[in-house]
This record gives structure tokens, C-alpha cells and sequence, in this order.
């Protein structure tokens, strides 16, 4: 058996992914580039529309994938999405946790509502749609989940309500690898450092900076001389749900252009 690979009963094709909060940033470059690599990619997120642009960019590079509206936050929302995955591509075995927000403040002035918020779509929409999923990865005994973390999980001023959910993550997908590994699915998290999206050009502007500003200051603090790019963390995504990728579970991986913090 040495030096063997472990063979899988469905192959390394059409294999369906989903991937939440993918109608823009990171999740849309994941669906995309999951997609690139023969995926069929439930692209998941608030706004239906927003889905549908991004299904058919897919579509039109050849690829397969599916618009699909959800809270991830809502249960019963969450469970009627897969099941309609299930119906539309076929049963998830990649699964990719992306669907994020921020509600930045430093602790004396942050409310209640706010860190709800974070906590709520991170933490719980990772464990309802983990949840949903994991089934059908467990009857096909094969599954790769990804969960975005954050170097923020470090800590991070005017983020403790995101520092801890992002730590949370970290827990859950340790917590899920040690679950779910017997049945052939492997749980990792991806810590992205400074990432050029909507969400960061957003704290740009919270604090009274052009993204310009912003994204120079950050770069200048990182060792590898630029910003990441959402298909930066694609590309790790990739791997790590990739069928080559069963030995590696219950990892984060600081995708940070060396940078920490
Ligand atoms: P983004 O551009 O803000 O995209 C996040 C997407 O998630 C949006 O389309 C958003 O929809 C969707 N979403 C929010 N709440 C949702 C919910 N309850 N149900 C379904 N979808 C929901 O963010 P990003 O920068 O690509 O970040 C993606 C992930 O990477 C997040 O988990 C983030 O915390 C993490 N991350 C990002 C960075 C970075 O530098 N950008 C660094 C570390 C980690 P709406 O637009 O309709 O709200």
C-alpha cells in the first residue's frame, strides 16, 4: 500500500461546490476558479441577481454552476439552498464557508447589534450550512470544506467582534476535521491577510481613506510588495478542495503575503 493513493468511487470529475457569499470578492473568484477546474459551482449569496452575473460568466467560460439565494444565517433558508443544489447539480461535496461581513468599532462604542451581526454570518452560517452539507459528503465518503478565516483571528483593533468570529472558525474547523475526517472529508480554514475587495475598500472608507491610501499603507507592511487579489485565495481554495489535497485537514492557512496582523 505504500506510496498508494487512496482511489475515490466518483473520480475527479463534475464534482459539485458549493460556494457562499460568491456573488462578489473572494467567493466569486472561488466559484470561478473551481469552476476552471471542472466543478459544477452553486454560486450562493444574499442577492439573486448579484448570483446570476456570476453563474454566467461561468456559463459563458464554459463551466457549470447555479444561482442560489440564501441567508446563510436562516436555518430554514439554508436547508431548502442545498436542497436545491441537490436537485439543480447533484450532491455538494466541496463545500467553501466565504459569506462574510464587518461592523468595525473599537469595543467601548460597539453594540450589541453588531457583534450579533458578525458572529451570526461567520460562526452560525458556517455551522448551518456545514451542517446541510456534510450528508451528502458522508454518503459519498468524500468531502473537502473550507472555511475563510482571517489573520484578524490574531487580533485586530476595532475588530473584536470579527477577531472572535474568525477565531471561532478555527475551532469549528479543527472541530470538523476530527468529525467528519473518518468519512473521507477533510476540513481546513484560509486566513487571508489584505485582500483588494469590496469589504476591505469599505474599512478604506470608514476610516476617512481612499482605497488608494489605504491600500498603500497596507502594502507597505507587507513583505511580498503587494496587496492579495481574490485569486490569490482561490488558488489555495482550489487546492485544498481538490481530490489530491485527503492528507491535509484540520489546517489554517495564512494566505498574507508574509504579513501578520
Ligand atoms: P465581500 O466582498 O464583502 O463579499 C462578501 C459576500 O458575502 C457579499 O457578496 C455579501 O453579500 C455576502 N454575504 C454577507 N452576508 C451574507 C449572508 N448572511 N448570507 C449569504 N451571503 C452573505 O467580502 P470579501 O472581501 O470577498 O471576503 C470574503 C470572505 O473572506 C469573508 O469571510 C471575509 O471575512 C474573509 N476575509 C476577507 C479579507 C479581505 O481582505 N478582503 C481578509 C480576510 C478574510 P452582500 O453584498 O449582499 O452583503
Amino acid at each position: 500500500m505504500q506510496g498508494q493513493l487512496q482511489e475515490y468511487p466518483h473520480g475527479s470529475a463534475a464534482r459539485v461546490a458549493i460556494v457562499t457569499g460568491a456573488a462578489r470578492g473572494i467567493g466569486a473568484a472561488t466559484a470561478r476558479r473551481l469552476a476552471a477546474g471542472g466543478r459544477a459551482v452553486a454560486v450562493l449569496d444574499l442577492d439573486l441577481d448579484a448570483c446570476a452575473v456570476v453563474r454566467d460568466e461561468i456559463v459563458a467560460a464554459g463551466g457549470t454552476a447555479l444561482a442560489v439565494s440564501a441567508d446563510v444565517t436562516d436555518e430554514t433558508a439554508v436547508d431548502r439552498a442545498v436542497e436545491e443544489i441537490v436537485e439543480g447539480l447533484g450532491a455538494p461535496t466541496i463545500l467553501v464557508n466565504n459569506a462574510g461581513i464587518t461592523r468595525d468599532n473599537l469595543l467601548f462604542k460597539m453594540s450589541v447589534d453588531d457583534w450579533d451581526a458578525v458572529v451570526q454570518v461567520h460562526l452560525r452560517g458556517a455551522f448551518l450550512m456545514t451542517r446541510a452539507a456534510q450528508r451528502h459528503m458522508v454518503a459519498q465518503r468524500f468531502g473537502r470544506i473550507v472555511n475563510l478565516s482571517s489573520t484578524s483571528a490574531l487580533g485586530n483593533r476595532g475588530q473584536a467582534n470579527y477577531a472572535a468570529a474568525k477565531a471561532g472558525i478555527q475551532g469549528l474547523t479543527r472541530t470538523l476535521a476530527v468529525e467528519l475526517g473518518p468519512f473521507g472529508v477533510t476540513a481546513n480554514a484560509v486566513a487571508p491577510g489584505f485582500v483588494q475587495t469590496e469589504m476591505t475598500a469599505a474599512t478604506a472608507e470608514r476610516l476617512g481613506l481612499t482605497f488608494e491610501e489605504f491600500t498603500a499603507r497596507a502594502i507597505a507592511k507587507i513583505p511580498v510588495g503587494r496587496g492579495g487579489q481574490p485569486e490569490d485565495i482561490a488558488a489555495v481554495v482550489h487546492f485544498l478542495t481538490s481530490d489530491e489535497s485527503g492528507y491535509v485537514s484540520g489546517q489554517v492557512l495564512y494566505v498574507d503575503g508574509a504579513r501578520r496582523g
